[in-house]
């Protein structure tokens, strides 16, 4: 053999035997093992039927978490998943029981070193609420992420089986982790604080207006821009461990010729909160204002938050809330001003000290 045949020779071997070590450490590499995410449902749409395919009426929570699971086959490949039920209802059915037992369960879960994060399935109607509920008493900076629909399973294309898989993907993706509660839902990843549903119909409902979006997620690949607005999980004083029950806390909305009617029977049924959707910066009619001032003498905590979906309501600006002994909502809306004030009050009636949580949740 010439000397440039024995060249050639070692030269092909010697490159047998590195990309043969590179295909060796292509399926090493592969084997790493996927997080451990737990997928918790709870109802809604996601997981709603109906009798065909193209109708408007549907019912909430009829698919169960495995039929769930096994819709979306790809989210899989993102994440070794397992699923639990934690109800299976429409989310306007959402209540204190359903809300204490899912926290509970977030909380052992999260805690435990193998699982990587959760990924809660459940109903657009008050998603925001139970969001920003577990957003305020998880102790975990791991990724708990919630994802919804706004068709049923069964529907023509159905919004669901994506936005599980990009949830999945949030949830699974190191980078989500210290943001807060997350929900992914049509594309984008919004904090707990900050989102909204603005459309009773429409897949792009929820948007989170002022404060902006925490990411957005595309087929699974996500970009994160932000953190969260607002102290959350493992930075929150609130913890429901002791708790049995929450307080009640009423909304009652604003409107022309209001009275105190309803603001009296709010306290008549129970509540020792009350928060008024307001016209504007948090305003309502005299007589309404003077029945909550009433309230607040009597230690009711009276909070202004407002009906117009966006902006802010600021402390005194037309109503002089130091005058009157009211709390202002700032940026929270009135759904997630009760969630807030329902914690603070297992804390507290301070007036002074429930307005600086809200200056700071
Ligand atoms: N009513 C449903 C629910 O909140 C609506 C939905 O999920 O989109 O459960």
């Amino acid at each position: 053999m010439s000397r440039r045949c024995v060249w050639i020779l070692t030269f092909v071997l010697f490159l047998g035997l590195t990309t043969g070590v590179e295909r060796a450490a292509t399926p090493a590499a592969a084997q790493a093992p996927l997080p451990n995410i737990v997928v918790l449902a709870t109802g809604g749409t996601i997981a709603g039927a109906a009798a065909s395919d193209v109708q408007a009426g549907y019912t909430s929570g009829q698919v169960g978490v495995e039929q769930l699971l096994a819709a979306v086959p790809q989210a899989k490949k993102l994440a070794s998943l397992r699923g639990e039920q934690i109800s299976n209802i429409g989310s306007q059915d959402m209540n204190d029981e359903v809300w204490l037992k899912l926290a509970r369960r977030v909380n052992e879960l999260t805690a435990m070193p193998d699982v990587a994060g959760v990924v809660i399935t459940h109903g657009t109607d008050t998603i925001e609420e139970t969001a920003y509920f577990l957003n305020l008493v998880i102790k975990s900076k791991k990724p708990v992420v919630l994802t919804a629909a706004m068709r049923p399973s069964t529907a023509l294309s159905a919004d669901g089986p994506l936005n599980f898989f990009n949830a999945v993907a949030v949830a699974a993706n190191k980078e989500a982790a210290g943001r807060g509660v997350l929900v992914v839902i049509n594309d984008w990843i919004h904090g707990a604080s900050s989102l909204t549903k603005t459309s009773t119909t429409a897949l792009q409902t929820f948007l989170s207006p002022v404060w902006g979006l925490i990411g957005t997620v595309a087929y699974g690949d996500a970009e994160f821009y932000r953190g969260p607005v607002g102290r959350n999980t493992v930075n929150s004083e609130f913890s429901i461990e002791k708790i049995k029950a929450l307080p009640r806390v009423d909304i009652i909305m604003a409107h022309e010729n209001m009275d105190g009617a309803l603001i009296d029977a709010a306290v008549a049924a129970g509540a020792k909160g009350v928060v008024i959707a307001g016209v504007g910066n948090g305003n309502m009619t005299q007589a309404a204002l003077d029945a909550l001032a009433a309230q607040a003498k009597k230690g009711i905590v009276c909070v202004r938050s407002s009906r117009v979906p966006t902006g802010r309501v600021g402390r005194s600006v037309e109503v002089d809330d130091d005058k009157y002994g009211f709390v202002a909502s700032l940026g929270l809306n009135p759904q997630k001003s009760r969630v807030l004030l329902r914690l603070a009050l297992t804390q507290t009636k301070d007036v002074k000290q429930i307005q600086k949580y809200f200056d700071e949740y």
